[in-house]
């Protein structure tokens, strides 16, 4: 927190807008498309939520099958179950280590010619990191398949010039407390027309009727952001820059420290694009590290009290999707079994991000 939430939230108090929308929701919507440049935007209680109202919204249910970036965070992945829907996990490319097009494009061609065209492509900006939008894009409009965009990850990123969570049919952003803003628990979908977010809106506030009583034609859900968390969101707003500079610190720091050691290769930044570094990761070939391994890495820096995590496990992997499709090679895999994410909080000091640098060294020494 950067201090200036506790106002908006006094705010919220003294005026008794606790319960659940009001002013605060209104703002923060405006100032988020404000920020992305994304025209309309519905505030709501998760990342999640979000991204299952854009299933919902694209009419995605029983039998369909969505296209979805496999090395990702499960719940890229979830609500394409919530609608009763199959994913088909799509591996990555090594550049920016997200959605691979080549493997898109078979999975698009694939599903076309079956008759059984995807209802969707989610594809994710993983650890703040642009994907491949200009190829991703391009097929999806040659194949006529909306793109869900996950930007959970990637506030404050942009792909040549242009903000991150305003390059989707739908994009959505998260601010669950592990984001690089928080509103404790939140979330936003995001979309160029006005009407699909106007009906996120009426979805997420139990689908309710204008009737003076309660009146449902449709089944509704409980999605919206309260006003509370919405000030919190405000106040947050307000320093998103200055964590952007932070989270872009301490990877500086990482890179200049530890760029040289053998095998060790820091997630790329392409020519175009600009990453919030929400987390700074790298993977580590083990043949060019003289035979250490990631694993020794992270349990190296453990032994230190330094918590380190393993990359995203793809979602082919996961037990729970073991039954779904999948198209690729082994990119994916590869970063989960060599890659590993540092400290990346935008409080660390200098004599913290020391402390992780000299620690991660002194395995290669
Ligand atoms: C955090 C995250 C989500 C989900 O957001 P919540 O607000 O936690 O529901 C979705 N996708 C990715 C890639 C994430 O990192």
């Amino acid at each position: 927190m950067s201090g200036h939430e506790l106002r908006y939230v006094q705010e919220a108090f003294d005026s008794n807008w606790i319960a659940p929308l009001g002013p605060h929701v209104d703002a923060f919507e405006q100032e988020l498309a404000a920020y992305t440049g994304s025209s309309h935007v519905a505030a709501l209680s998760s990342g999640t939520a979000a991204l299952h109202l854009s299933l919902i919204l694209l009419g995605v249910s029983q039998g369909d099958f969505v296209l979805c970036q496999t090395f990702t965070f499960s719940a890229s992945a979830n609500p394409i179950m919530y609608q009763g829907a199959t994913p088909v996990f799509i591996d990555s490319e090594p550049d920016t280590w997200n959605i691979c097009p080549e493997a898109l494009e078979k999975a698009l061609k694939f599903y076309t010619n079956r008759g059984t065209k995807p209802k969707a492509v989610i594809g994710v900006h993983l650890y703040g990191m642009p994907a491949k939008l200009q190829e991703t894009l391009a097929l999806c409009e040659k194949y006529d398949v909306p793109f869900i965009e996950d930007a959970a990850e990637a506030l404050g990123s942009s792909y040549d010039g242009q903000k991150l969570g305003s390059f989707g049919t739908f994009s959505i952003l998260s601010f669950n407390g592990n984001k690089i803003i928080t509103t404790s628990g939140g979330g936003a979908l995001l979309a160029a027309q006005e009407s699909p977010i106007a009906k996120a809106r009426f979805l997420a506030t139990q689908a309710r009727d204008a009737a003076p009583h309660y009146q449902h034609s449709q089944v509704g859900y409980n999605y919206r952001i309260s006003n509370v968390c919405a000030g919190i969101g405000r106040g947050q707003l307000m320093v998103l820059d200055e964590r952007v500079r932070q989270r872009r610190a301490n990877f500086l720091h990482y890179q200049r420290t530890l760029g040289d050691l053998p095998g060790l290769t820091f997630q790329p930044e392409s020519k175009g694009s600009f990453s919030n570094r929400w987390l700074s990761c790298f993977t580590l070939d083990s043949d060019k590290a003289d035979g250490i391994t990631r694993e020794e890495v992270r349990v190296a820096l453990e032994r230190e009290n330094i918590e380190s995590r393993p990359l995203w496990k793809p979602m082919h992997l996961q037990p729970v999707f073991a039954a779904c499709p999948y198209f690729g090679d082994t990119v994916s895999e590869q970063l989960f079994a060599n890659g590993l994410c540092l400290p990346s909080g935008s409080n660390l000091s200098e004599s913290d991000l020391f402390r992780v640098s000299d620690a991660v060294k002194a395995v290669f020494e």
